[in-house]
């Protein structure tokens, strides 16, 4: 065989949460993956991955990687398993489906658990929705990132999370990041702002509780105190309105309810006002409104973290108002950017069935998982959890009760993973996974506007298998059509029948070419004439939808749950407010467990002011718990002058099992739910911190 037959290259996609979907170029030689890379020429990656992927081949071929099924022999979290084969997992599976599914309890008794641990069509939601749909299981509402966002930005701007141009980010003036760890969370559009600075003097802003590395390189940073964002973009439109800065013409093209709103923010919001809820300065809150109101084209990339709060889909809701009214849809790359996942229409109902499932079947809430095991929700008891693409022992809210609903005898549990993860020790039966580089996945992006296809570049590792592979196999035990469970290319060609954007985008296209630009103009400007896809057309600073789901129809304020302005009794036992944002060397709980990102990221932390450290007698470097009423952690004390007093964050998620006192963040995290959408508050966190005398042993 030549040099050549024996090394090839293949396109592959980044599966990560992450906006940027990065393409990567994998060189492989005699069957084995030796090299990874960003591809140069995708237009967006630009030829570079972040940190976290950069030795995801030392991932692929950990020697930790599962390899074979394996049947629990000791206690459930112990850890204790033993290989079975394939055949017999598959067995025992079907078969405790069928007896759950045949009991007086029903098949809803059968819970599937699953979130992003790939991003891809195929691997995320296709069989695995169908199979559970068919089988009659509950349904998971998969809530915990990004629904009240989603919720609150869809009422204002309409369905399908469409936005600005991220390609164009750098012709901006002015960029602000709300909310927004943008540097290391989407570090391709970051890039972009960047140049932006560089190439024509472009401001950059950030406004968020933490001084996380975009608010150090930000131009300007305003730490505003967590979960009061939407009374600072009220503010805001109080000064804009006040000083006749809007843009009238734009308002009213393209909006329904200004007048009202106009009404609600000179009454209620002045800056006074505004700055003792955001603990903002008066001067900051003029001099962002008017900078905001005379500089285009503008960008407000807001991102997850200020929807994780009781009134975080409003905040969104009341942000995603703010370009209306300066008129920055009218400029190319201005606007408001949340996702671009709208753009794409996929077929995705061709691809998950919704309607095989029976009606009436019982809803379950991720966020509520511990209450689900733990019996607490109507209907029938979870006797059978599924769970694949998630760590719901480390990443799930109130995390006491989800484990000792894992630790029940009589709970069946399934985990099909890459590696031996807290949620995995939990199980009767774990699965092995492929990773990316093994197997085939189509790909949409929630930061720019390309599909992109993932073909395997390798054969799956030992025996792991992929989602498709193992949902077809226990559809077959389980009698059901085989029609319904295909092939990965005929679910391609189904995702791609979709809407206007994706006409002419074939799987034959995405084998040859690997990345197709969306049919969306090159001069990307969705609302430069309104033109909004809500029920009025407009923009809708009023939302009658809104008013008819029993919510205030105008944007508004909502304090988080647990801030002690609003609740002073819980204040004054846990005074601080604790944030929980991604440590840059993890994408929530994948690689907290690779020695090489563990070292890179150091031990747990918990970031205090130095007010707040010296009260409590705590310094730098020491050890010390982190604790409310639903539980408790250990971390570090960091100084890092990254918050303001009564203000903390604990960066994660790092494994339970990996850590010391063997709990995370989450075991202070509440399953409480945002105002609309059933999204997760784990901003919403109040706590205290205490020295300890001595940590639990690593
Ligand atoms: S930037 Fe995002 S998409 Fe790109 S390699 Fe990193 S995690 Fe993946």
């Amino acid at each position: 065989m030549t040099e050549a037959a024996r090394r090839s290259t293949v396109r592959c996609v980044c599966p990560l949460d992450c906006p940027d979907t990065c393409q990567m170029v994998v060189t492989v030689e005699n069957g084995r993956a030796v090299d990874l890379r960003g591809a140069k020429d995708h237009p967006f990656t630009r030829g570079f991955l972040c940190q976290k992927m950069a030795s995801y081949l030392d991932r692929v071929y950990s020697p930790e990687r599962l390899t074979h099924p394996l049947k629990r022999v000791g206690p459930k979290g112990s850890g204790q398993f033993e290989p079975i084969s394939w055949d017999e997992a598959l067995d025992q599976i079907a078969g405790r489906f069928q007896a759950i599914a045949a009991s007086t309890d029903g098949p809803q008794a059968i819970l599937p658990h699953s979130y992003y641990g790939t991003m891809g069509k195929l691997q995320a939601s296709s069989l695995d929705r169908r199979f559970f749909h068919r089988l009659g299981a509950s349904i998971l509402d998969r809530t915990i990132c990004a629904s009240a966002g989603s919720q609150g930005y869809e009422y204002t701007l309409g369905k399908g999370r469409l936005g600005a141009d991220p390609m164009a980010a750098d012709r901006c003036q002015l960029m602000i990041n709300w909310g927004s760890n943008t540097a290391r969370t989407n570090s391709h559009l970051w890039s972009l702002m960047v140049a932006a600075r560089k190439q024509h003097g472009a401001t950059i802003v950030t406004i968020d509780p933490y001084r996380s590395t975009t608010a150090e390189r930000s131009d300007w940073h305003l730490p505003i105190r967590p979960g009061t964002d939407a009374a600072l973009a009220l503010g805001l439109m109080h000064v804009i309105w006040r000083d006749g800065l809007q843009d009238q013409a734009y308002l009213d093209l393209g909006t329904v309810g200004a007048s009202a709103l106009r009404e609600r923010a000179l009454q209620e919001y002045g800056p006074t006002r505004v700055a003792e809820i955001t603990g903002l300065n008066v001067e900051a809150i003029e001099k962002l409104a008017r900078q905001y109101a005379t500089t285009q084209p503008s960008l407000i990339r807001l991102n997850y973290g200020l929807q994780r709060h009781g009134g975080g889909g409003m905040a969104v809701r009341t942000i995603a108002c703010l370009p209306a009214l300066v008129g920055a849809w009218r400029h190319h790359g201005g606007g408001a950017l949340l996702s671009t996942s709208g753009a794409y229409e996929f077929a995705s109902e061709k691809l998950t069935r919704p309607d095989l499932s029976p009606a009436g079947t019982r809803v379950i809430n991720m966020n509520q998982l511990g209450e689900a095991l733990m019996g607490e929700l109507p209907g029938p008891p979870v006797r059978a959890l599924y769970v694949y693409n998630s760590n719901p022992a480390a990443v799930t809210p109130n995390q006491s009760k989800v484990l000792a609903g894992l630790q029940r005898n009589d709970l069946f549990t399934v985990v099909h993973e890459q590696f031996q993860t807290d949620t995995a020790d939990y199980a009767d039966i774990v699965l092995p996974a492929t990773t990316q580089l093994e197997h085939v996945d189509l790909h949409g992006s929630y930061g720019h506007q390309f599909v992109m296809l993932n073909p395997a570049a390798i054969a799956p590792v030992a025996e792991c298998r992929s989602n498709n592979t193992v949902f077809r196999a226990l559809a077959g035990r389980l009698g059901f059509e085989p029609e319904l469970f295909p092939d990965d290319s005929a679910l391609i060609e189904q995702a791609l029948a979709g809407g206007p954007p994706l006409a002419g985008i074939t799987r034959e296209r995405l084998e040859a070419e690997g990345s197709i630009r969306l049919n969306v103009p090159q001069v990307y400007m969705p609302f430069a004439e309104g033109r909004f896809p809500t029920a009025s057309g407009k923009c809708e600073l009023y939302s009658e939808t809104m008013a008819l789901a029993g919510l205030d129809p105008l944007p508004t304020y909502t304090p988080p749950h647990e801030d002690p302005q609003a609740r002073p009794d819980l204040a004054a036992r846990f005074p601080l407010q604790l944030l929980s944002p991604p440590r840059p060397q993890f994408l929530n709980s994948t690689f907290a467990n690779s020695q090489q990102h563990l070292q890179s990221a150091g031990d747990p932390t918990v970031e205090l002011s130095a007010h707040d450290a010296q009260a409590r007698g705590l310094s730098d470097g020491q050890w010390a718990e982190v604790f409310n009423d639903r539980g408790s952690f250990q971390a570090r004390v960091a100084l890092l002058n990254s918050v303001r007093p009564g203000v903390a964050v604990a960066t994660g998620i790092y494994w339970n099992k990996l850590s010391r006192g063997r709990t995370n963040v989450n075991a202070t995290t509440s399953s409480a739910l945002t105002d609309f959408a059933g999204g997760a508050t784990f901003f919403d966190n109040l706590v205290e911190v205490r020295a300890l005398a001595e940590p639990d042993p690593a």
